[in-house]
């Protein structure tokens, strides 16, 4: 087993830049992968009062509507009573609530369902910014109501540089996951009045750099201090990403204060070199067992950047930060790594 002792938890750079007001009267739209490739369904029950819009067919629901996959078609309706409507179909709400409800969410905006290659429905919700935005805010953090206002910024540039670079989900059919990939989104169920209130008193505000929103990723905790952009992700172009650096922040010290959130900043996982050696090989590196991990060279906070693992079948040399945590499956690569038993003893 190796013995994986962080002492700081911490990824990605922090954004350091001006606010910026963007056009608040523009209706941004963004959509939302619910359920796509593994964990998208056969069949769905959609409740609410809605409207549906296939290829093929269109009409109104009241209650519940069942859409699922028949054959190359989609075919929508209450058990025995089904319509055939295409390869996709839209349901929108037209109730009083102004959202419909699927597998125990509640989402604004349309939902669009979607055969995708292996048979099964993908389900993405499509909704305007701000109501997006409702339904993420207070899942990426808790706070007073001026650090939901700085928050709801990041989120809002997060979520439109996502979409506009369409690289993340390129080929997906959508702009952002619902996951801690992109943002941690539940719809309507998330939203709470403070948060509500942030986006409000924010709408249309995001961070630019050279005009464009920018890449605000942020941290749960940057354990300390945060790092240059070429040493988390090498190959970035540091001009493109000039507010991507190395800072101090000494305010995340404050979650070892926070009664349930200490590990947030201070954390100790274990993982075998078996499963390191797993992991390695699924992004396309054989190594065999693996004997050794040498830490090459660490970024300016103290982040592992680069790491040679010693195999039997040959050695890997894992390059930029965020690569180093996904390899080792650590929340963070600022750690510090001893090696307990060699070869899964
Ligand atoms: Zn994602």
């Amino acid at each position: 087993m190796s013995f994986v002792r962080g002492l700081l938890l911490s990824l990605a750079a922090a954004a350091a830049g001006a606010v910026a007001f963007g056009d608040a009267g523009r209706d941004e739209m963004v959509s939302v992968g619910l359920y796509f490739g593994d964990t998208a369904p056969r069949s769905v029950m959609v409740t609410g009062q809605g409207r549906f819009q296939g290829s093929q067919s269109s009409g109104n629901f009241e209650g519940g509507l069942r859409v699922r996959a028949n054959g190359d078609k989609l075919a929508v309706g209450r058990f025995a009573d089904e319509t055939e409507v295409g390869c996709w179909v839209e349901l929108y709400p037209v109730g009083i609530n102004p959202w419909l409800e699927l597998a125990g969410y509640a989402y604004r905006g349309r939902l669009r369902i979607a055969l995708q290659s292996d048979g099964a429905l993908k389900i993405i919700n499509i909704l305007g910014l701000e109501d997006y935005l409702r339904g993420v805010l207070a899942n990426e953090m808790f706070a007073d109501p001026e650090g939901f206002k700085v928050q709801a910024v990041a989120c809002r540039t997060l979520a439109l540089y996502v979409r506009d670079d369409q690289r993340r989900h390129a080929g997906d059919g959508f702009d952002l996951c619902a996951e801690g990939h992109c943002q941690v989104y539940h719809g309507v169920d998330s939203e709470i009045p403070l948060s509500d209130q942030a986006i409000r008193a924010t709408r249309g505000e995001v961070l630019t750099f050279k005009g464009r929103p920018l890449l605000a990723a942020y941290h749960a905790n940057a354990g300390g201090a945060t790092d240059e952009v070429e040493d988390v992700w090498p190959g970035s172009i540091k001009q493109d990403f000039a507010y991507l650096s190395h800072v101090q922040s000494p305010f995340d010290r404050s979650a070892e204060k926070l009664p349930g959130y200490q590990w947030c900043y201070q954390w100790q996982r274990q993982i075998s070199l078996h499963e390191v050696s797993d992991r390695l090989a699924a992004r396309g590196q054989q190594v065999g067992e693996i004997g050794d991990l040498i830490v090459r060279r660490k970024t300016k906070s103290g982040r592992v950047r680069e790491l040679e693992v010693v195999g039997t079948k040959g050695r890997a040399h894992v390059a930029g930060a965020a690569r180093v945590a996904d390899v080792l499956g650590m929340p963070s690569s600022k750690l510090e790594l001893s090696i307990l038993e060699a070869n899964g003893h």
